[in-house]
């Protein structure tokens, strides 16, 4: 099923709602003060720390320093694009394994430092809403609120989370939807599991194996990776909301083909709006180069960890791009009645031939079906044949045996007469 069409267009849908961040307050936003200092500090410490680790420490340690700090990078973002976005968030699978939801949990998904997966998902929910229904003002980094680019790239990437957001029913009821009895636990012990993994865990290695230059290296580290995994993570909600290449497109976001860091999250952003369900992250031959996160699906779901991806099927991807190209031709400006009219009938042409076109394709995906129903029917006959054969072998041996014993009991009839 294809997304329904908006009701709205894309200058209605991106109309900026607020003037500037002051106004903010008075629409029931407050900076929260514990947030603002935990990422304030962390920053400051990944710079203090860093510069040390980068010009001071022993090479040794700055090495080990730099393993952990990529390590820490890879875990983070793949955590938030594989689980968090789209098993979690999008429903991307019809069924997550207990393992996975125990890897990303306890462990794995503490790394990206954005908040619990419960949180994470129940903000990317409303996130989505913008293309759904259009409420905008719920979208907690939206980066549209504002009338100019900075403001909406500052907001978007990282202000908005800097702030307690007003409290709506939407996002409570976003916020309930997810009740795996994992994820509703690593959101009540979420602040500590990111003390441990994030501070105890790697300041007490780098103690046990190299006293307070081992602890101060990995420190070190662990700041630097959180800062670079957040970023990274932000990028999507930002660059990819305000810049892009691909034309009518009707969601929020945009293809820009380039942002590699988020793990294929980044680049195809506009096909994930337009399709939010699907366990990929990008339509095409494009898709499959630019969507790491895509193969691990592909990896959990050979290794039967997760099962039934669900995926937008041919004919709704070429609705998707019919759409679109119909879309990149805009509105004409002022023309005479004559050509408004033929107008009229080349578009009405057009959509005609879209409609057909996506049907075909709906009939070969049937067609297809049916063919595989048939395949797996005619190897079920193959072994149904088999099965015939055996059984009237048995019934030969059978009848062969109570034959012979009724031999046996006709001569010792007469043996004994
Ligand atoms: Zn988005
Ligand atoms: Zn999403």
């Amino acid at each position: 099923m294809t997304t329904k069409p908006q009701a709205m267009t894309a200058t209605e849908r991106d109309k900026p709602i607020y003037k500037t961040f002051g106004e903010l307050a008075d629409h029931g936003f407050s900076l929260a003060p514990g947030i603002c200092i935990f990422i304030a500090s962390v920053h400051t410490s990944a710079l203090v720390l860093g510069m040390w680790l980068y010009t001071m420490a022993p090479v040794d340690w700055m090495w080990a320093g730099t393993l952990w700090f990529i390590a820490h990078f890879f875990i983070g973002s793949i955590s938030t694009t594989l689980y968090s976005h789209r098993l979690i968030t999008h429903n991307a699978v019809k069924h997550v394994s207990l393992p996975v939801h125990l890897f990303f949990n306890v462990f794995a998904q503490i790394f990206s430092v954005q908040g619990s997966v419960r949180r994470w998902a129940a903000n990317h929910s409303l996130h989505h809403g913008v293309d759904r229904h259009g409420k905008k003002e719920l979208d907690p980094y939206s980066a549209t609120w504002f009338p100019d680019a900075l403001r909406n790239f500052l907001w978007s990437h990282t202000l908005t989370h800097l702030y307690d957001h007003p409290q709506t029913e939407e996002y409570q009821r976003s916020h309930n939807v997810k009740r795996h009895p994992l994820i509703m636990w690593q959101d009540r012990w979420y602040g500590l599991l990111t003390t441990f993994w994030i501070f105890f865990f790697p300041m007490g290695v780098g103690f046990a194996l190299g006293g307070f230059t081992g602890l101060f290296a990995l420190a070190a580290a662990s700041m630097l990776g959180t800062v670079a995994v957040q970023h990274n993570t932000w990028t999507v909600n930002s660059v990819t909301h305000l810049w892009g290449f691909t034309d009518g497109i009707k969601s929020s976001a945009s293809n820009n083909y380039v942002w590699l860091g988020p793990l294929g999250e980044g680049n195809h952003h506009g096909d994930h709006h337009d399709f939010p369900r699907d366990y990929r992250n990008g339509f095409g031959m494009s898709g499959w180069l630019l969507d790491p996160t895509r193969y691990a699906v592909l990896l959990l779901n050979a290794l039967g960890l997760v099962k039934g991806l669900n995926r937008a099927s041919k004919h709704e991807e070429a609705e998707i791009v019919a759409l679109r190209k119909l879309a990149e031709l805009g509105t004409p400006g002022p023309i005479t009645r004559e050509a408004s009219a033929l107008r009229d009938q080349l578009e009405k042409t057009a959509l005609t031939l879209k409609n057909e076109w996506v049907e075909a394709l709906a009939h070969v995906e049937k067609l297809k079906k049916q063919s595989k129903l048939l395949q797996r029917a005619e190897a079920g006959r193959q072994d149904l044949l088999r099965d015939l054969e055996l059984a009237q072998q048995a019934v030969i041996k059978h009848k062969e045996a109570f034959y012979e014993a009724v031999e046996r009991l006709r001569a010792h009839g007469e043996v004994y007469a």
